[in-house]
């Protein structure tokens, strides 16, 4: 038996692939840290969990529509206005097994072989691979630490073939931390204008992990009207990761499409997460703002603490809850036992072992010289962290 020329070409995980590890060495007994996956670590709401409750004792345990309740829709229908003034009507909403599945439907929706996705790098694990799927090409856009990870309009013309399908912005960045300003978006937008078969796949999980005020969506220029899929959930924002429960907003023929994907292989997302999920949205959103505001002082204590140690260069992040540092100057180092240091995952390979920290090389977010550090872990941890990282990197020669 032989696996699909599809699986072949997939590459596992990385981000998942590291956090399994280090919880296989905890299981160990090995005191790690693991800043390897990204996902907050608080609980998740007491007024969202009741809501989840009430959904078991008032027996939503039925099959729900494939793009989900009604009036959920609406609660994200009614989001989008209230906090992004967006029009979409619940017709226009998908929901999905998390915000993974959303980027996934509307990809195998829109691509097919030959066809083009424009994926700036660094970018996050999951799109090239999703794009793999659907038998389209990445066409990775480089960026800098120099330029905060951000491509530039000159940039995004370039890379317009008559291919190009679609393109994925993810802002605020997973794994950057890099926030696009409106005036950024504006920029890109007049480029798109030209070119009005191209998709714009605006993955906004991070929207409310923001640390320079309101959100800026893309979907917000005239231009663009009509092709922007916005792709968001409550994973971050509500500390709901295993949840599983995210979604698209999109022109209606795309959720259309979505949603008769999604009902051939997996049908309507959990029933009990929807109504956690509604009560999210419709409750009091104070949760998200203090939530926020600790990871913007994780932030601040990562990016002292990492500008810190020598041989890495440090962005200061802007979103999401990551620190992207530039590691190059390590490469060639040797360790205590004779290994020599290649590549950014040998670095993480090395602190994982050495320091016991789990991070991510970033090879598998398409910036070879960087490597991931998540900081949505408690204050002292990440002092810790910081410190083994430091002392560990100190010891190559
Ligand atoms: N997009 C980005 C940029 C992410 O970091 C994540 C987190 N895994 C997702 C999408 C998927 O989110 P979810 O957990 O809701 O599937
Ligand atoms: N978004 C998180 C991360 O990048 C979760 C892991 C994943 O789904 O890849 O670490």
């Amino acid at each position: 038996m032989e696996l699909s020329y599809r699986l072949k070409a997939m590459a596992e995980s990385e981000t998942l692939a590291m956090s399994q590890k280090s919880s296989e060495l905890r299981a160990q007994g090995v005191d790690v840290i693991n800043l390897s996956v990204g996902e907050p670590d608080f609980f998740t709401p007491q007024h969202i969990k009741d809501a989840a409750k009430q959904a078991v004792d008032d027996n939503f345990s039925f099959y729900s529509p494939v793009p989900g309740y009604l009036s959920l829709r609406q609660a994200i229908s009614d989001k989008l206005k209230r906090e992004n003034n967006l029009d979409f009507s619940p017709a226009q909403i998908v929901c999905s097994n998390g915000a993974k599945q959303a980027v996934c439907n509307v990809l195998m929706s829109v691509v097919g072989a030959g066809d083009e996705v424009i994926v700036p790098a660094p970018y996050w694990v999951s799109y090239v691979e999703m794009v793999k799927l659907a038998d389209g090409e990445s066409v990775i856009i480089p960026t800098t630490l120099d330029t905060d990870f951000k491509i530039t309009p000159e940039q995004l013309e370039a890379a317009i073939t008559p291919r190009t399908k679609a393109l994925i912005l993810c802002s605020p960045s997973n794994p950057t931390g890099s926030v696009y300003t409106h005036d950024e978006l504006a920029a890109l937008a007049a480029v798109l204008a030209n070119c009005p078969n191209i998709l714009v796949i605006a993955d906004e999980i991070y929207e409310h992990i923001n640390y320079v005020g309101r959100h800026e969506s893309i979907a917000q220029f005239p231009e663009l009207e009509g092709r922007v899929a916005i792709v968001n959930g409550v994973s971050k924002a509500y500390a709901m990761t295993g949840w599983r429960l995210g979604w698209v907003a999109a022109p209606l023929w795309l959720a259309k499409a979505c949603t008769k994907l999604q009902g051939q292989y997996t049908s309507g997302a959990s029933s009990i997460a929807q109504k956690a999920a509604e009560a999210a949205y419709r409750g009091d959103q104070t949760c998200v703002a203090e939530m926020r505001d600790a990871f913007r002082r994780r932030r601040d204590l990562v990016y002292r603490l990492a500008s810190d140690i020598p041989g890495l260069r440090v962005n200061r992040p802007m979103g999401a809850f990551y620190l992207f540092p530039e590691c190059k100057a390590f490469f060639g180092k040797h360790t205590a036992d004779g290994r020599t240091i290649e590549t950014a995952s040998d670095l993480a390979m090395y602190l994982l072992e050495t320091a016991h920290v789990a991070c991510v090389g970033g090879a598998a977010f398409g910036a070879p010289e960087c490597i991931r550090l998540s900081y949505a872990t408690g204050d002292d941890t990440l002092v810790e962290a910081l410190a083994r990282i430091k002392k560990a990197l100190a010891e190559l020669s």
